[in-house]
C-alpha cells in the first residue's frame, strides 16, 4: 500500500517530518560517535603516560616500583618478567585482571570481568619484560549510556515536535490556497467583477492570485463586449422588424391602390434588404472570430482591384457630386485573398461617399510603402474623425453619431468588418485623421 495523504498540508508535514527524523538521527549518531571517540582517546594517553611512567620507574629501580603505585596514583599495572610476574598491584589482583587477555602490540583493549565492572587494559612489551596499565572505564561507559538513552528519548520528542510545528505552519502557510478557493467557488458569470484576495503580490501565491485576476479581467471584459454585442445586434435587428410591422398594420388597415400596395411592398423589401446585410455582416464577423472564414491565398495585382472597387461605388459618389480619383501604381501585388480584400476596399470608400459631404473629393492610392508592404488608401474631405475614437471606430456597432449613420444606412460594422478581413489576410487597418481634416483609411497588407 502507498502512503499518499490527499491534502498538501499533510504531505509537506509527513516530508517534513521524514526529512528532520533522517537529520536528527544522523546528527545524532554523529555527536554519539564523536564523544566515544574522544573519551576513549583521552583514556588511551592516559593509559600511554601511565604505562610510560611504570616503564621508567621499573627501568630506573624496580624495587621503587611501589611508589608508583602509590605517588603516581596508578593503581591497576603487572610487571612479568621473563614469563614470572616480578610486581602486581593490589588492585590489579583484586579485579581479577591477571585472568584479562593481553591485548596485542600497542592497542588499547576493553575487558570486562563477569562481576561488572569494565576495563581498558595497555600492554608494552619487550624480549625480557612486559608491562601492563588498566584504568577502570565503567565511568566512561556509563556517560556513553546516559548519552546514548538522552539521545533515543529526545529523538521521538524531536521528531513529535516536528510534525506538530510542521502541520501548524503549513497550515499557516497554506491558509490563503484556502481562501483563494472559497472566493473562486463563488465568482459566477454574474459576479465576475470579483477578484480573489492578494496578500502578497510578491511571493508564489500572490502571483497566482494575480494571474488569475488577470485571466477574469480579461474575461469579464469579453463577457462585456459579448453582452454589448448581442444587445446592439438585437437593436439592429429589432429597428427594420418594427418598421415592417408598422408599415404591413397601417396597409392592412387602409385599402390601398395597386400603386400604394407596390410603396408598402417597395418598403418592406427595403427593410428586408437591410435586415439581410446586418444578419450577413454578422455572419462574416462570427465566422471571422471562430477561424472559419473560407480564405483563398492567390497574388493578386492591388491596384486593378482597389479601381474595380472605386467603380463600382462611382455612381455613389456621382449622385453626391463628389470627385472620386483612383491612382493605383502599377504591379503592386500582395498574396491575400480578393474577394475578402474587395469587400474591406468598398467598405472603406462606400464609408467615405457617406460621410464626406456633397462635392467633396475621394481618393483611393495603392502604394508600395517603404517597409515593401502594400497598403490601399482611401482619403475624404470629409468631416473627419477624432483621435479619441480611433481605435473605437473599429469596434462592432461604435457609431460616431448614431442618428446620422442611421440615416444614411450605416449600421455600425464597415469598419469591423474590414479590420477582421485585413487580419484574415494577416495585415492591418490604420486611420489618420482629425475633426475637421478629412480622413485617411489604409489597409496595409504584408510584403511577400
Ligand atoms: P457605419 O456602418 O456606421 O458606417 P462603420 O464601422 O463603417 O459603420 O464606421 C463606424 C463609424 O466611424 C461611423 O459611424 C462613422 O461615424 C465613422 N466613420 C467611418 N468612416 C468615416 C469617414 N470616412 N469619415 C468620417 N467618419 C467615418
Amino acid at each position: 500500500m502507498r502512503l499518499r495523504p490527499r491534502s498538501v498540508r499533510a504531505r509537506l508535514t509527513l516530508w517534513h517530518a521524514a526529512v528532520l527524523t533522517a537529520v536528527v538521527c544522523a546528527f545524532s549518531m554523529g555527536i554519539f560517535f564523536f564523544v566515544r571517540f574522544r573519551l576513549f582517546d583521552d583514556l588511551d594517553a592516559r593509559l600511554g603516560r601511565d604505562l610510560d611512567t611504570v616503564e621508567r620507574t621499573w627501568r630506573e629501580d624496580a624495587g621503587e616500583l611501589w611508589e608508583a603505585d602509590s605517588r603516581a596514583g596508578i593503581k591497576l599495572f603487572e610487571v612479568v618478567e621473563t614469563g614470572k610476574p616480578a610486581y602486581r598491584t593490589d588492585g590489579w589482583t583484586s579485579a581479577g585482571l591477571g585472568a584479562a587477555p593481553q591485548p596485542p602490540g600497542a592497542a588499547a583493549s576493553s575487558w570486562s570481568t563477569a562481576s561488572g565492572p569494565s576495563f581498558r587494559i595497555r600492554t608494552a612489551s619487550s624480549a625480557d619484560h612486559r608491562i601492563s596499565v588498566a584504568v577502570d572505564e565503567s565511568a566512561l561507559r556509563r556517560t556513553l549510556r546516559t548519552l546514548a538513552l538522552v539521545l533515543a528519548l529526545g529523538i521521538p520528542g524531536a521528531i513529535a515536535l516536528a510534525i506538530a510545528g510542521g502541520y501548524l505552519l503549513a497550515a499557516r502557510v497554506l491558509a490563503p490556497v484556502g481562501t483563494m478557493a472559497d472566493r473562486a467557488l463563488r465568482i459566477t458569470a454574474e459576479s465576475l467583477d470579483e477578484r480573489l484576495p492578494v496578500e502578497n503580490g510578491a511571493d508564489e501565491f500572490g502571483r497566482l492570485a494575480a494571474a488569475f485576476n488577470d485571466t477574469l479581467r480579461r474575461l469579464q471584459d469579453s463577457f462585456e463586449r459579448l453582452r454589448r454585442f448581442t444587445a446592439d445586434a438585437s437593436h439592429e435587428l429589432r429597428t427594420p422588424l418594427t418598421a415592417m410591422r408598422s408599415v404591413g398594420e397601417v396597409a392592412l388597415h387602409d385599402s390601398l391602390d395597386p400603386a400604394g400596395y407596390r410603396d408598402v411592398i417597395g418598403s418592406m423589401l427595403e427593410e428586408v434588404e437591410r435586415l439581410t446585410r446586418v444578419v450577413e455582416s454578422l455572419l462574416m464577423l462570427t465566422r471571422s472570430d471562430s477561424g472559419r472564414l473560407q480564405r483563398s491565398s492567390e497574388v493578386v495585382e492591388v491596384g486593378a482591384l482597389a479601381a474595380r472597387a472605386a467603380e463600382h461605388l462611382r455612381v455613389l459618389a456621382d449622385e453626391k457630386e463628389q470627385t472620386l480619383r483612383v491612382a493605383a501604381a502599377a504591379a503592386v501585388q500582395a498574396r491575400c485573398d480578393p474577394a475578402l480584400l474587395r469587400q474591406g476596399v468598398v467598405n472603406l470608400i462606400d464609408n467615405a461617399i457617406k460621410y464626406t459631404p456633397r462635392k467633396g473629393t475621394i481618393e483611393v492610392a495603392v502604394k508600395r510603402l517603404p517597409s515593401g508592404e502594400a497598403a490601399i488608401e482611401v482619403s475624404d474631405t470629409g468631416p473627419g474623425i477624432p483621435p479619441a475614437h480611433h481605435e473605437r471606430i473599429f469596434e462592432r456597432f461604435h457609431r460616431l453619431d448614431a442618428a446620422r449613420s442611421r440615416s444614411s444606412g450605416g449600421m455600425g460594422l464597415g469598419l469591423a468588418i474590414t479590420r477582421s478581413v485585413a487580419e484574415a489576410n494577416r495585415g492591418r487597418v490604420e486611420v489618420e485623421s482629425e475633426e475637421g481634416r478629412g480622413s485617411v483609411f489604409r489597409i496595409v497588407l504584408p510584403a511577400d
